[in-house]
């Protein structure tokens, strides 16, 4: 796409829907953000009671599970739509939750919406937007290079009635509470790259599946075990499933994995944006309220560079997003891999700005967890990691920008000015002579 001919992008949304974005903010912020101090109190069970009433209300109001097809109960929004939704539920990490919109869940039902049988979408489909279970997406292993998901080594060999999978896995998120795990693994070793892995559906009490621990991480750093958003080290040690176990097509593993992911890479950046907006008032209630060295932090130049760098980041992060989110809906994911590679690790980036500076701002009190600003820094460092490293968005996006170009002829560059003076010389030649004789 030529960077001219878009002149013609439109985000706007009906006003029925802007009231449903409004009605979305009054109730995260009434209802939700003050679940998020007592949440460990209440327990898992405690915070399923908690919530189940929200989530009634949410369904009363035809919001949930709003990704989905409405065949599914979903609202086929679209992706802008959607991103705006996002934007409002990222403000609290339970939010999405009451939606019925958190990952992985969201993008496993999007997965079988997509490539499930009649039969496994009622078997696990069903039960999952329904919220009675739960699953987990299992691709990335340990000893080899997530971000280069050709070199996966967990196996799936076809034996004659089952499938029979062997590989070791980590962080496959929530997949030590999951009750059946999405697993990526390899089915045609001889395959071209991108066509050797499938997907599997392995219910969790699988024999030969054995869940060994939840990764601590930043986040995490306690050790536990069982608990929802943990990062599950995995393996599949012989695990039989029948043949109906395989999802979607044999060898469509990675055609599969990009359909779920690009959307969803939307879906979090805008999250993201409702973090740093969460953190971006912060910074300025800050600025405001605290007096150091004569005046207040809004009267210093370097916090209202702070605030206003922060403004326009979030604004280019949410228009680059909204855009990629209309391009999706106008002309499908695949045209839009470079808009959507490009706000994965820009919006990544301006997340932890935007939250590094609201911390700094804070002193000490925002370093503790008096305030949910640390913890928004170990979870904006994630963001940087999963779904692709930043490095390789880049390195995505640099080879599609490249493709456009090609080196100069003869190693000179297109716009030597010698070069184009000699030509310039040349072309306008007869005018030159004229102005020189006029001297
Ligand atoms: C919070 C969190 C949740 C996650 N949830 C899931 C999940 O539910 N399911 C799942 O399967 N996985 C999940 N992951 C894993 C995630 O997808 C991988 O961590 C990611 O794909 C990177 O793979 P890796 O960790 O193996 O890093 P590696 O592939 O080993 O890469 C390490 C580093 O190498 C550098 N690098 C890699 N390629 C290039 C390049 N081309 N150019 C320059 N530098 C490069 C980058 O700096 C990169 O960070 C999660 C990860 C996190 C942190």
């Amino acid at each position: 796409m030529s960077p001219y001919d878009a002149m013609a992008w439109d985000f706007s949304t009906e006003p029925e829907f802007r009231r449903e974005l409004d009605w979305m903010a009054g109730f995260v912020r009434a209802e939700i953000w003050p679940l998020e101090t007592v949440a460990d109190d209440l327990g898992a069970d405690g915070f399923e009671r908690a919530i189940a009433p929200l989530r009634d209300e949410v369904k009363e109001r035809g919001l949930w599970a709003a990704h989905l097809p409405p065949a599914l109960g979903g609202q086929s929004f679209g992706q802008v739509k959607l991103g705006l939704m996002h934007e409002i539920l990222g403000s609290s990490p339970h939010a999405p939750l009451v939606f019925g919109c958190n990952a992985p869940d969201s993008g496993n039902a999007e997965l079988l919406a997509l490539a499930g049988t009649s039969d496994q979408k009622q078997q696990w489909l069903e039960p999952l937007l329904a919220g009675d279970l739960r699953s987990a997406f299992s691709m990335t292993e340990p000893d080899t290079a997530g971000s280069d998901p050709t070199l996966l080594a967990t196996r799936a060999i076809d034996d004659g009635d089952a499938w029979v999978i062997d590989g070791h896995k980590w962080f496959s998120s929530n997949g030590s509470i999951a009750d059946f795990l999405v697993v990526m693994a390899v089915t045609d070793p001889d395959a071209r790259p991108h066509q050797r892995a499938s997907m599997f559906i392995v219910p969790a009490d699988t024999p030969g599946v054995r869940i060994v621990r939840d990764v601590p991480t930043m986040e995490q750093p306690a050790e536990h075990f069982g608990r929802l958003g943990g990062h599950a080290e995995i393996v599949y040690d012989g695990v039989r499933v029948a043949r109906d176990a395989l999802l979607g097509a044999r060898g469509a593993g990675f055609e599969l994995a990009q359909q779920r992911l690009g959307p969803g890479r939307i879906h979090h950046c805008m999250r993201w944006l409702g973090v740093s907006r969460r953190a971006f008032d912060m910074l300025c209630e800050r600025a405001l309220g605290r007096h150091a060295h004569g005046s207040l932090l809004a009267e210093k130049q370097t916090v209202q560079n702070w605030i206003a760098d922060s403004a326009a980041q979030m604004q280019a992060a949410r228009l680059m997003t909204l855009h990629a989110a209309w391009r999706i809906d106008a002309e499908g994911a695949a045209a839009a891999r470079q808009e959507i590679a490009l706000i994965k690790f820009f919006g990544a980036g301006v997340l932890h700005d935007v939250v590094d500076r609201a911390l700094q701002a804070h002193g000490a009190l925002g370093y503790s967890t008096d305030l949910p600003l640390e913890a928004m820094y170990r979870f904006a460092r994630a963001a940087r990691i999963y779904d692709g490293p930043d490095e390789v968005h880049r390195q995505s996006v640099a080879r599609r920008i490249l493709r456009g170009y090609r080196a100069p002829e003869g190693g000179v560059p297109t716009e030597h000015v010698p070069t184009r003076r000699a030509a310039a010389r040349e072309r306008f030649a007869g005018l030159l002579e004229a102005v020189t004789s006029n001297d």
